[in-house]
């Protein structure tokens, strides 16, 4: 019996309640059309949770309970609550996975993890976005051809305040000449984190069959491969997988060890 992978797609729900141009184009949230797109793959148990519910959605119990976490977030992020974050990043370094979308380079979780501005350079004029794939062979990008379009979208440009990821999978282009890291691969503690950049809120960049394909194979590739807890338990001699016989192991701590 194979397990469902359990996901949560966490969105801010704030520009689709305020801007009609937005609902139009998401009428039950963007989270909800990002939901809809995981749950076309009957493998994945897929759940949403929204800023505006007690704990932003995102208990203990439901962190728990989640395998992967999507996060996409905007005008909003200094409303989360640092509780909450708190509760994201030691789930994330315990091995649960984090897919960060488009705006949320700039969430209170994305910036922590990575432990830099994540700034970066941005237009909104509807503009072109020819996305390059750089690794055909990487589970994330199964079933794209070399590149794909975004007919309109939000420029993002370089430089983008990242550390250097450990896999870069695509390169945007946009129509005004720039360029950009638009899917970055990251490992901290256990957990893997992806970051996708498209997806700006007045755009129906989500409703496109190759942004729902990454987010589907995002989804799979951030699947936790264990469980690390964060402890330092002491391992004293006698519990040594071997027997020590040399004299240091006579000497109590490492401090003591250095001025023998
Ligand atoms: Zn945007």
């Amino acid at each position: 019996m194979t397990t469902k992978l359990k996901v949560t797609v966490w969105g801010e729900n704030v520009h689709e309640q305020k801007i009609p141009a937005v609902r139009a184009i998401y009428p039950l949230g963007m989270h909800e059309c990002i939901a809809s797109a995981l749950r076309q793959d009957e493998t994945l148990n897929v759940r949403t949770a929204t800023l505006q519910e007690p704990q932003h959605g995102l208990s203990h119990e439901v962190l728990e309970d989640t395998d992967v976490l999507t996060w996409w977030g905007h005008c909003a992020h200094s409303q989360v609550e640092d509780a909450v974050v708190d509760r994201v990043h030691k789930r994330v370094l315990e091995g649960m996975g984090l897919l960060v979308l488009h705006s949320a380079h700039y969430s209170k979780i994305f910036k922590r993890l990575m432990g830099t501005t994540c700034s970066l350079t941005w237009r909104e004029a509807g503009e072109k976005e020819r996305l390059w794939v750089c690794n055909p062979g990487h589970p994330i990008v199964r079933g794209l051809g070399p590149y794909f379009e975004i007919p309109h979208e939000e420029m993002y440009g370089e430089p983008f305040a990242i550390p250097e990821p450990e896999e870069t999978l695509l390169i945007s282009w946009f129509e005004g000449g720039e360029v950009f890291r638009s899917g970055c691969c990251y490992r901290r503690g256990n957990g893997k984190i992806f970051y996708f950049r498209p997806g700006h809120e007045t755009y129906p960049t989500y409703h496109q069959r190759e942004v729902q394909t990454i987010l589907r194979n995002a989804v799979h590739w951030l699947a936790p491969q264990g469980r690390w807890i964060d402890s330092c338990p002491n391992i004293p001699s006698d519990k040594a997988p071997e027997k020590i016989t040399s004299s240091a192991a006579h000497h109590s701590s490492p401090g003591q060890a250095d001025k023998s």
